[in-house]
């Protein structure tokens, strides 16, 4: 019974998504997104699979990937060209980004950890201030990173305890932030506080998001978190200790910070659910390679139907997640609200990122448990899509948010 409740689940599933991209006209990648893809595609199979291991071992942040990136403009893509960058589409960027992730989702998620930071600059920032910070990053390979989540709150965003209270021309600011990828590497940090201490004031005006120079005074990054997987990718506590803003670094005024912060991640999701849909591609070209190999009872693995169906059910899950994330990019590009569809991506492709890199292991047998072949990494790299940028079960809450919304109108 539990099989067959598991089986209908995911056939609905299944079904969900096909109504959901029936919509969708796939036409043919353009010249310059093929040159891109296939530039992402090259580096990450030449210059990232043959170094993973080393930085999953010993978790050393990829500088020299990160800095070959940035010159060849896989990086960063998506800032405006008047502020340097390249002005990439999300649709664009999420094709760079499922390349890089097969190479590895740990030199990925440092990289993209970039976007995430930005995008409330990019969505909200005046032009002085995209100068500055946008700017800056197309002229040399910097990081920064998004300031949101704390000790006490994560998923629950309206939570977050960290204050900034507003002194003359200036905020100071005190308090705890946790989980920050790219923490300790960041040149800036958009961050998220508390403005309005009335606790019944709505968060959609108690909280002010703001650029910060990582070098100011009072602002302290934690140690490297010892992570599961994605072990080369940087992330920290961060305390603010009496830590003064300048006033111009206020992202539109005073009261907007929550909706700064949650927009962005129509924009951010696509390409996490593209990061996602990276490993799991790698994970089905392993599991593969390595099932047309081995051979049991005089024939190779692939050849048995368990394992050849196994497979099957690896490639409809990856293909699904790659036309997920698609959609919901082109979508934000149509200049259309995505929420629904960023959502269903995150959380397919995340799941599926999971689910395919798990069936890798087991098609690997015994080799699959070990640290010497790829897809133990795999697996331990692929639980964080289950949780960072909205946990599974958040999704599954916006989803149901917004379904039910269209019904209730
Ligand atoms: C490696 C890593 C990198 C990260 N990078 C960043 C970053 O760059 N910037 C940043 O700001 N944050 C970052 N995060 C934080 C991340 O976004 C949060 O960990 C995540 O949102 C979950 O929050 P939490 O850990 O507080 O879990 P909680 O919110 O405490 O959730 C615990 C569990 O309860 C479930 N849950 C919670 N509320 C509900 C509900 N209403 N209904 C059903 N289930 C619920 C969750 O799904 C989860 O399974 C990162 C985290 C990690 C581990």
């Amino acid at each position: 019974l539990a099989i067959i409740f598991t089986f209908s689940c995911q056939l609905l599933f299944f079904l969900a998504l096909s109504v959901i991209l029936q919509n969708v006209v796939i036409s043919e990648l353009t010249d310059q997104q093929k040159e891109f893809q296939q530039l992402a595609r090259r580096f990450a199979r030449e210059e990232i699979v043959p170094v993973a291991a080393a930085y999953d071992k010993s978790g050393e942040y990829p500088v020299p990937l990160i800095k070959k990136a940035w010159e060849l403009g896989l990086v960063n893509g998506h800032i405006p060209q008047e502020y340097g960058g390249m002005g990439l589409s999300i649709f664009d960027s999420c094709l760079i980004t499922e390349e890089l992730a097969y190479g590895c989702t740990g030199v990925q998620t440092a990289m993209e950890a970039n976007s995430l930071g930005q995008m409330p600059v990019i969505l909200a920032g005046n032009d002085a201030q995209k100068r500055k910070y946008l700017g800056r990053m197309t002229e040399e390979p910097l990081m920064c990173a998004y300031c949101v989540t704390e000790p006490g709150a994560g998923s629950d965003v309206a939570n977050i305890k960290t204050r900034a209270v507003k002194v003359g021309d200036e905020y100071v600011v005190n308090g705890q932030k946790m989980w920050i990828t790219n923490g300790g590497k960041a040149n800036w940090y958009f961050l998220l506080a508390r403005t309005n201490p009335d606790p019944k004031c709505p968060a959609s005006k108690a909280f002010t998001g703001f650029i910060v120079e990582a070098d100011t005074p009072g602002l302290t990054p934690g140690r490297k978190e010892m992570n599961m997987g994605q072990r080369c990718s940087d992330t920290r506590g961060i305390t603010f200790e009496d830590v003064r803003i300048p006033k111009e670094n206020v992202l539109i005024g005073e009261g907007a910070g929550f909706k700064i912060a949650m927009g962005a991640f129509d924009n951010t999701r696509p390409p996490v659910a593209a990061g996602a849909t990276g490993l799991a591609q790698r994970a089905l070209d392993e599991a593969t390679n390595y099932a047309l190999e081995r051979k049991t009872f005089g024939k190779a693995i692939a050849d048995h139907q368990a394992v050849s169906f196994l497979l099957a059910e690896m490639a409809m899950k990856v293909e699904l997640a790659r036309m997920a994330y698609q959609r919901s990019a082109w979508e934000v590009d149509q200049g259309r609200r995505n929420t629904y569809y960023a959502s269903i991506a995150k959380a397919f492709a995340g799941d599926i990122a999971n689910q395919v890199a798990t069936d890798a292991v087991q098609v690997f047998g015994g080799n699959g448990f070990n640290s010497e072949y790829p897809v133990e990494k795999l697996m331990r790299d692929a639980k964080i899509y289950q949780i960072y940028e909205g946990t599974a079960q958040i999704q599954r809450i916006i989803i149901a948010r917004e379904h039910l919304g269209r019904f209730k109108k």
